[in-house]
């Protein structure tokens, strides 16, 4: 695999990371991830962009351009020759001895890597399951931040009790999920929490609003409850790897009939036919109209 990391790319073995990255003692960073589809970047500048703003919400200046960071992350798919996949770019407050308070001269480390990675078809097709986790993490929801140990506990969480993904609650009230964003259908308005401190407003969460505005479906983001949500007609969550993933139970509890909605199969329709080419399991298939893995 083909990395890169300031300013070259490289081979693993010439990667040279030190004990005393800030990311790695800290988790003083922030992330993204973009996904790349039949070889084409998918709203490449919109996650730049958020990587700019999450750097700047933790006081690490950028020496990048958005037009840089592109110009790397299309290097980087070429590079690793990636058809299906994403691209996974970090940066951290830089090297220097450990002490909390920001080092006066270190520069940020950023690095970024490109891989395979497969639509999840099959979960697309037959939804999943969520389960309900407190929400533990910081009030600081909004920025990508590298620490994610609340996020992982919850991951954890889901799995052990064979869910695919997590429920944030805070507060009674449902947020997102553990690495994606939590929408809610009932009599056919799509209820999503609003793009504040308490969730990460994340690209597949807009563009699932924007494609819901193109097909004049009624959006309100507000909050509600985990009894609100176990009360939905549909639920999905969304983010770039899980793109719109259908919720058929919440705590082992059905969600409507238990099955895929009808208004969540629209919007993945919707979903797919922007995506550059639809690729199915390595090769290049027309795009099919029945939705993901008809
Ligand atoms: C990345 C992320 C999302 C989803 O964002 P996308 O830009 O759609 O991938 C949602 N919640 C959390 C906590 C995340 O880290």
């Amino acid at each position: 695999m083909i990395y890169f990391k300031d300013g070259e790319f490289l081979t693993e073995d010439k990667l040279n990371v030190s004990v005393n990255d800030r990311g790695y003692v800290f988790g003083d960073g922030v992330y993204e991830v973009i996904k790349v589809y039949d070889g084409a970047l998918y709203t490449a500048r919109e996650h730049l962009e958020r990587l700019l703003e999450s750097a700047e919400k933790i006081r690490v200046s950028m020496s990048y351009t958005i037009d840089e960071l592109l110009e790397i992350a299309q290097k980087l798919q070429a590079d690793n020759q990636i058809s299906v996949g994403h691209i996974y770019i970090q940066v951290t407050r830089g090297v220097a001895p450990r002490a909390h308070q920001f080092p006066e001269d270190s520069v940020p480390v950023m690095i970024g890597y490109a891989v395979e990675n497969a639509r999840p078809l099959e979960i697309l097709q037959q939804g999943a399951a969520m389960k309900s986790v407190e929400d533990v993490r910081w009030l600081r929801c909004d920025i990508k931040s590298l620490n994610l140990l609340g996020n992982v506990m919850a991951k954890q969480e889901a799995f052990d009790h064979g869910c695919q993904e997590a429920l944030f609650v805070r507060d009674g009230l449902v947020r997102e999920g553990s690495s994606s964003n939590v929408f809610g259908m009932k009599d056919g308005i799509l209820y999503t929490h609003p793009a504040n401190n308490f969730i990460l407003n994340g690209i597949t969460r807009r563009v699932v609003l924007q494609i819901a505005e193109n097909l004049a479906i009624p959006v309100k983001e507000e909050e509600f409850t985990l009894s609100q949500a176990l009360q939905m007609d549909e639920f999905f969550y969304t983010s770039t790897n899980a793109e719109i993933t259908p919720v058929v139970t919440i705590d082992q509890q059905p969600i409507g009939q238990g099955v895929p909605g009808p208004l969540t199969r629209k919007l993945q329709t919707a979903f797919e036919a922007q995506i550059p080419k639809l690729v199915v399991a390595g090769d290049t298939k027309e795009r099919e109209a029945n939705g993901p893995a008809s």
